[in-house]
């Protein structure tokens, strides 16, 4: 057999870094950081190295702006695109040799009351989906951080809608949308926010390391035997930074327990100790890890 590709991946991903240059400017802060590491945000911001996008991300990000332009082709198909990837010109500036807050909404769409909501696309992995829409059904707590930013700050206010949304989709296209609409965080709850990134910025040390240990990431079901959890600092599997020593960034753990039994994937050897604990906190089962557990479908 011929392949005509070594690494379909890396082909795709050159036509995407001609068709759509990286113009992300890594100097600013950006909206979308309000919930991300500090340490990396700091980084970044005083120029550290970053390691390149792998292609299969700079894939991934493709099919994601395709979704949202599908999106927002629809919306103007029925005459309720007000606005797509609108910058914000009334973020915060911050000194101190630093460019200030940037951020691009998704959307506005006008309702049918006339009045317009402002809105964000996620597209997500299908098995998150699913696990949402098994769970309790909320937007992630940064899609909300972010999206009731853009509210605060977008500079055209009349008519604004008193609520916004975030509708996740399924990037894969097998399950169906689940669209969320909620009312925005307090003003005063982003102000601190931001200021917390802006006192890092003016002082000499660096923000800690991530915290180490396991936190839930969905509730368990007893009818579906359904548990997913992950590490505190789980930023760290897609932290591009070079110079932070932290060992979770190369070593991570994705773990979830299915009708089938125990899985644990990749990197549940550095943690073993502590997702046995987590389980037995937790569901009061005995588990026991044995190394053929840590592959995939093991
Ligand atoms: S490796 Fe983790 S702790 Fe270090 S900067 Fe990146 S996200 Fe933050």
């Amino acid at each position: 057999m011929t392949f005509l590709f070594e690494d379909i991946d890396a082909v795709i991903a050159d036509e995407v870094r001609e068709r759509r240059p990286d113009n992300w400017d890594p100097t600013c802060l950006h909206v979308t950081d309000l919930s991300a590491c500090p340490r990396q945000v700091v980084l970044r911001a005083q120029g550290s190295p970053m390691r390149p996008l792998a292609a299969k991300d700079i894939n991934m990000f493709d099919l994601a702006n395709y979704q949202h332009e599908r999106v927002y082709a629809a919306l103007r198909r029925r005459g309720e695109l007000v606005g797509c990837e609108e910058e914000l010109p009334d973020l915060p500036a911050i000194g101190n040799g630093f460019r200030g807050w940037t951020g691009r909404l998704d959307y506005i769409r006008r309702l049918p009351n006339g009045q317009m909501r402002i809105g964000d696309i996620k597209t997500s992995h299908p098995n998150w989906i699913q696990y949402n829409k098994d769970g309790n059904g909320y937007p992630k707590p940064e899609h909300v951080m972010q999206v009731s930013t853009y509210w605060h700050y977008w500079h055209y206010r009349d008519d604004l809608d008193p609520m916004v949304e975030v509708v996740y989709l399924d990037r894969g296209g097998q399950n169906p949308s689940h669209p969320t609409v909620f009312e925005p965080l307090p003003l005063g709850y982003i102000r601190e926010r931001m200021a917390e990134y802006e006192e890092w910025l003016s002082s000499d040390e660096l923000p800690p390391l991530l915290p180490s240990g396991v936190k839930w990431g969905q509730k368990w079901s007893p009818t579906t035997g359904k548990i997913m959890f992950g590490p505190e600092g789980w930023q760290c599997r897609y932290c591009r930074v070079e110079n932070c020593p932290n060992e979770r960034q190369d070593h991570w753990i994705a773990t979830y327990t299915k009708k089938r039994g125990l899985e644990l994937y990749d990197m549940a050897r550095h943690f073993e100790r502590e997702i046995v604990d987590f389980l037995w906190a937790e569901t009061k089962t005995q588990f026991t890890i044995t190394p053929g557990m840590y592959k995939k479908g093991a």
